[in-house]
């Protein structure tokens, strides 16, 4: 049984000048101007886990990046026993909208493990940021906080079970700053500080993100069972109901039974997703998956465990014709992000944060049922070449908006305002 105290996590030290070559010397200057004032601030984020979700991944960037910027910058994640995880993954379902009641003793479970990761933090910093609910009391059991404190939450808050929202919202109130990712997400009564929106980001160099060969890519496919010469549609996401992976496999089947007739011949497709340390419904789900999905050759899913790691995903996204996200609740979605890097057009439900990244018709198209994620899918195999120009347009816009430089630029003016350091002495 682990101890419920949090850990540190280290990250590959990455330089703000590789990114010269993306964003241009300008955006980089700025940044640098941006962290002047900041220079050997502590700076600490704390999150669930270290691997799996979204969170994670942007963890990895952006604590090197601002190290990078001459900040300290610390990443610390929590540990607690799995009964934690399974009240933690019920407040997540619930505040995304899930029906149903956080009891007393689900409440104390999740107080005490926090109360028990807070001794860990013992150090004096300027600016912590807190990420989602799993660590949000935690501001309550630091006997003598220090520096500004920020809640940053990446979910979909937009009609949030009551019972779940009534009982974090005192937890919230206390912070200096809260970020979230749409306006649509907060509540029109709530009242907290600095309210702020800031959509998350992908780093174009990570080893996910970064190029790749098309014989690289068909390599990699031929080793995971995909024909590399047949359409492949791809869902790349945890095994989260809110996803939808069973609906994926509904639009594959509608379009593999009508191919011959539609003119698309010997459709594949892929789901993979990882196994969050911190969500335990992710084998469940799993399981249902591989019960619709059967015995079925041209339908592969893969899991972390199947040694499908950053480059395994950045593989699929790349091979992907169409690259699906069929959520019904996201608080962002960072693989739309990355499929449209990879100049992949994508069908996305018409939720959360997906709605700000993709354009319908320009980029990919938004749907509401497995009928319209068909009829789209379906339109995208049968037009390579719109499909392919979608996907450009898709690139473009992940460059104007959703890189990470940009999140870290958020970040920083939000750090010089909390610390009256405004667009007077910073040009905001
Ligand atoms: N991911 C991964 N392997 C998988 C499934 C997902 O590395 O098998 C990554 C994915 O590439 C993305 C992140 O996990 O970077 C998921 O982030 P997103 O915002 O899409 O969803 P979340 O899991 O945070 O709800």
């Amino acid at each position: 049984m682990p101890s419920e105290i949090m850990q540190a996590v280290r990250v590959i030290p990455k330089s703000i000048d590789d990114y010269i070559p993306v964003i241009g010397e300008d955006k980089v200057k700025r940044l640098k101007e941006l962290a002047a004032p900041l220079q050997n601030k502590r700076v600490l984020h704390l999150n669930a886990t270290a691997y799996g979700g979204g969170v994670a991944e942007l963890l990895k960037t952006q604590v090197a990046v601002m190290q990078s910027l001459g900040m300290y910058v610390d990443w610390y994640v929590m540990r607690a026993n799995p009964e934690f995880y399974d009240v933690t993954k019920l407040f997540h379902n619930t505040l995304q909208g899930h029906p149903g009641t956080i009891s007393e003793a689900q409440k104390n479970i999740y107080l005490e493990a926090v109360k028990n990761n807070a001794r860990a933090i013992v150090e004096s910093y300027d600016y912590v940021v807190v990420h989602d609910p799993q660590p949000l009391a935690i501001l309550d059991y630091i006997t003598a906080p220090t520096g500004k404190w920020i809640w940053r939450c990446h979910i979909d808050t937009s009609e949030p079970n009551l019972d779940i929202w009534n009982f974090i919202n005192p937890y919230i109130q206390n912070y200096d700053a809260v970020i979230f990712t749409l306006e649509e997400f907060v509540k029109e009564d709530a009242d907290f500080k600095n309210l702020t929106f800031i959509p998350p980001s992908i780093d174009p160099l990570s080893p996910k993100n970064s190029e790749m060969s098309e014989e690289e890519v068909n390599n990699l496919m031929c080793s995971y069972n995909v024909d590399p010469d047949r359409p492949l549609i791809a869902q790349v996401s945890r095994f989260d109901p809110w996803k939808d992976p069973l609906g994926v496999i509904d639009i594959y089947r509608n379009i593999k039974f009508g191919q011959v007739k539609k003119g698309i011949k010997g459709v594949q497709l892929v789901l993979v997703g990882s196994m969050a340390h911190d969500d335990p419904e992710g084998w469940i789900i799993y399981d249902r998956v591989m019960r619709r999905a059967g015995e079925d050759f041209d339908l592969n899913v893969y899991t972390n465990f199947h040694n499908v790691g950053d480059v395994g995903v950045k593989a699929f996204q790349y091979a992907a014709d169409v690259v699906l996200q069929k959520s019904i609740r996201e608080g962002f979605g960072l693989t739309v992000t990355e499929a449209l890097w990879k100049g992949k057009p994508v069908i996305g439900g018409k939720a959360g944060g997906i709605k700000i990244q993709i354009q319908d018709g320009i980029n990919g198209f938004l749907v509401s049922n497995i009928q319209e994620a068909t009829d789209k899918t379906l339109y995208l195999l049968q037009n390579p070449d719109i499909a392919k120009k979608m996907g450009e347009a898709g690139k473009q816009i992940v460059k104007e908006k959703f890189l990470t430089t940009r999140e870290i630029e958020d970040y920083l003016i939000l750090f010089n305002k909390l610390s009256g350091h405004p667009c007077s002495t910073v040009s905001c």
